[in-house]
């Protein structure tokens, strides 16, 4: 054997298959490589140059003493800065370490790679230069100022990977203060795309917004973003579960985003699944049962979302649910955040958007969803791949045109 090539599932996966190598007789282990650190070496953005500097007249222009001139037109019209610089393409993607995907608060470092990787995205799918900033404070006053003072820069930011609830303040309060698109990732990006997901799930069911009950099961970024958008799109049956249960009104230790949603039933996630026709899950792995499932409404949908590990393994139920969609690539109706933040930021810098509103939020979500046609539409494709190359623009037209209606364009 010259190579082998293995796939691992972990780091732990990939030692243990090393070692078993290496326990083989007449086999002599030469190396060993791992594709994915590889991948990463080094980085995986760089910044690059649009101009080329090679000549000193080409240097006297970009830089001093022409510069000048561009700084004094900026400084005496402000607005100059999107057409004269970065700005108007460039987003900070902001987060302070403290809930790193699935796996916790690991501090702004080890968070980088994931922010690297996002930058990544804006780039492939929207042309956007997006810049990882990850911040040693997980202090809400301090968040807040810094990303005040770097906003000159950017033309957007957004936020991620900041645990709930202290991610709720930081945005409202950006939002307040800055004129420019603020967007958690983890709550609207999300939302959005559940929402999609949604409206072509009911088609499939034949059931209205306005008459479904909807359990969500998780109340954090996600969670109580989702709920949010839902009740704008028309919901008005949310029951939402934590980790305690039913978000009931007669609980005492509930935090203001949790209130927004108590009712008047209370118990457990089993109780408040009995009927139900529609589950969203963004808590943690396994939580739902196969009984829970089979005590819903006719024609259940659900969308197990918890990563990388769903609430209920799609395999268990499959056959016994309308629609059943996650937040993995290796199961049919993938739900990911991908399909709307390149194309909501490409929308909302194309037209200068000074904030970024709900009615945004829906024209995403409806034509992510459109863009799935009537004739495709079944329980296996309710979503649109996330490599479909329709999907950023017509997101961005979207977003424009909502960003219009709104009042809030700018150019
Ligand atoms: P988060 O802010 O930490 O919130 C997690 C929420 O889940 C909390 O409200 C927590 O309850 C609740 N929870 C945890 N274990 C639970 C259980 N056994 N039963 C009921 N509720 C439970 O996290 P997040 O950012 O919202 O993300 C939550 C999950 O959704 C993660 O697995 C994430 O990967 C996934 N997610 C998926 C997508 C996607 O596109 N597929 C997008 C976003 C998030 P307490 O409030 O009581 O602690
Ligand atoms: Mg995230």
């Amino acid at each position: 054997i010259r190579d082998l090539t293995v796939d691992a599932a972990s780091t732990e996966h990939a030692e243990a298959i090393v070692q078993a190598v290496k326990a083989l007789p007449d086999i002599k282990l030469l190396n060993v490589y791992d594709r994915t650190f590889n991948l990463h070496r080094g980085g995986k953005i760089s910044i690059t140059s649009r101009i080329s500097l090679k000549s000193v007249s080409d240097l006297a222009m970009a830089y001093t003493p022409g510069v000048g001139r561009i700084c004094t037109a900026i400084a005496q019209n402000p607005e100059e800065v999107y057409k004269l610089t970065i700005k108007q393409n460039t987003v900070a993607i902001v987060t302070d370490g403290s809930a790193v995907l699935g796996l916790g608060n690991l501090g702004p470092g080890a968070a980088l790679p994931v922010m690297e990787g996002k930058a990544m995205l804006f780039k492939e799918f929207a042309g956007i230069d997006a810049f990882p900033i990850c911040l040693a404070t997980q202090d809400t006053d301090e968040i807040v100022s810094t990303v005040k003072n770097i906003a000159p820069v950017f033309g957007g930011v957004n936020l991620e990977d900041i645990a709930a609830p202290r991610c709720f303040e930081i945005e409202e309060r950006l939002r307040r203060e800055l004129d420019i698109p603020v967007f958690h990732d983890d709550q609207h990006g999300t939302a959005i795309v559940t929402l999609a997901a949604l409206f072509n799930s009911l088609k499939l069911v034949h059931k209205s917004m306005e008459q479904i009950r909807i359990v969500i099961n998780g109340a954090g970024a996600a969670g109580i973003a989702i709920a949010r958008l839902l009740q704008k799109a028309g919901a008005e049956k949310i029951w939402m579960c934590d980790s305690k249960g039913i978000l009931s009104t007669s609980r005492t230790d509930l935090t203001e985003e949790k209130q927004e949603f108590a009712v008047k039933a209370q118990g457990t996630l089993a109780g408040a699944m009995q009927a139900a026709d529609v589950f969203i899950g963004v808590s943690g792995p396994g939580v739902l049962t196969p009984e829970m499932v089979r005590s819903m409404a006719k024609d259940p949908i659900v969308f197990a979302m918890a990563n990388p590990i769903p609430e209920i393994q799609p395999e268990l139920v499959s056959n016994e649910v309308a629609v059943m969609a996650t937040g993995r690539s290796d199961y049919p109706n993938q739900i990911n955040n991908v399909l709307a933040f390149p194309g909501v930021f490409r929308g909302a810098l194309d037209c200068r958007a000074e904030t970024i509103t709900t009615s945004m939020y829906l024209e995403a979500a409806s034509a992510i969803a459109s863009l799935v046609k009537p004739s495709d539409l079944d329980r296996e494709h309710i979503i649109p791949s996330v490599f479909d190359e329709r999907v950023a623009t017509t997101v961005a037209a979207a977003v424009q045109r909502a960003a219009r209606q709104d009042g809030i364009a700018r150019s």
